[in-house]
């Protein structure tokens, strides 16, 4: 199965693309991630990259596609993959249909006040990724229920960042839906839901 997880910031479509990953046994290839890493990293690429990161822009479709194509041909992703965080743009939809075929793409939806006050009381954890917040809290206030690593606020889950995150969803990656909805493909989920229950609807759809 290959599927495309779409969704505003605060949808969970981290979350969710992590539990489709574990129960259909795909690749996760969360695209966010991986460029915080090259920042992390401190390569001249995650220099270059930093400074659109950190104030909620998009890193240019050229540097994000290669990224995106060199991750494809590993061989987990021979099994299948969930996308999440790309594309975004419509020069990465067609980038995209160069790479790969895709049989599913799931929306998530969710209300931008909603998103906000997620995103407002989002903590990741600096070793494993993982994502605490309203609905999932960590025993231990800061620290890591998983693998003990330090819980820190996003650099760009900042007011100002996340409302230019959402502005740009609904302006540059929402009308890309029009092209996958031509070729009827599209779940839409609601994701004001529990994990548990967004999760189950999106089992559901791809079963149908
Ligand atoms: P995310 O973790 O999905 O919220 O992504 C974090 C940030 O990484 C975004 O706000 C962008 O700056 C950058 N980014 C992630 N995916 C893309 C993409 N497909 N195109 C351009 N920039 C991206």
């Amino acid at each position: 199965m290959k599927i495309i997880i779409f969704g505003a910031q605060g949808s969970g479509k981290g979350t969710q693309a992590n539990l489709l990953s574990a129960r259909f046994g795909l690749a996760h290839i969360d695209t966010g991630a991986m460029l915080r890493d090259e920042v992390k990293k401190g390569t001249k690429f995650g220099l270059k990259i930093k400074n659109h990161m950190e104030k909620g822009g998009f890193v240019p479709d050229g540097t994000v596609s290669k990224l995106i194509e060199r991750r494809l041909s590993s061989p987990d992703c021979k099994n299948g993959f969930v996308l999440d965080g790309f594309p975004r743009s419509l020069e990465q939809v067609k980038e995209l249909k160069r790479m790969s075929f895709i049989d599913f793409v799931v929306e998530l939806r969710i209300d931008d006040k909603i998103a906000m006050y997620r995103l407002s009381n989002r903590r990741q954890c600096t070793k494993c990724g993982l994502i605490y917040g309203l609905a999932i809290k960590s025993k231990k206030t800061g620290v890591c229920d998983s693998c003990g690593g330090k819980l820190v606020k996003r650099a760009d889950d900042t007011p100002a960042a996340i409302k230019k995150r959402l502005s740009l969803y609904h302006k540059e990656t929402e009308p890309l839906m029009r092209f996958y909805k031509k070729k009827n493909i599209v779940k839409f989920v609601d994701a004001a839901q529990t994990v548990e229950k967004v999760f189950d609807a999106i089992v559901m759809l791809l079963h149908k």
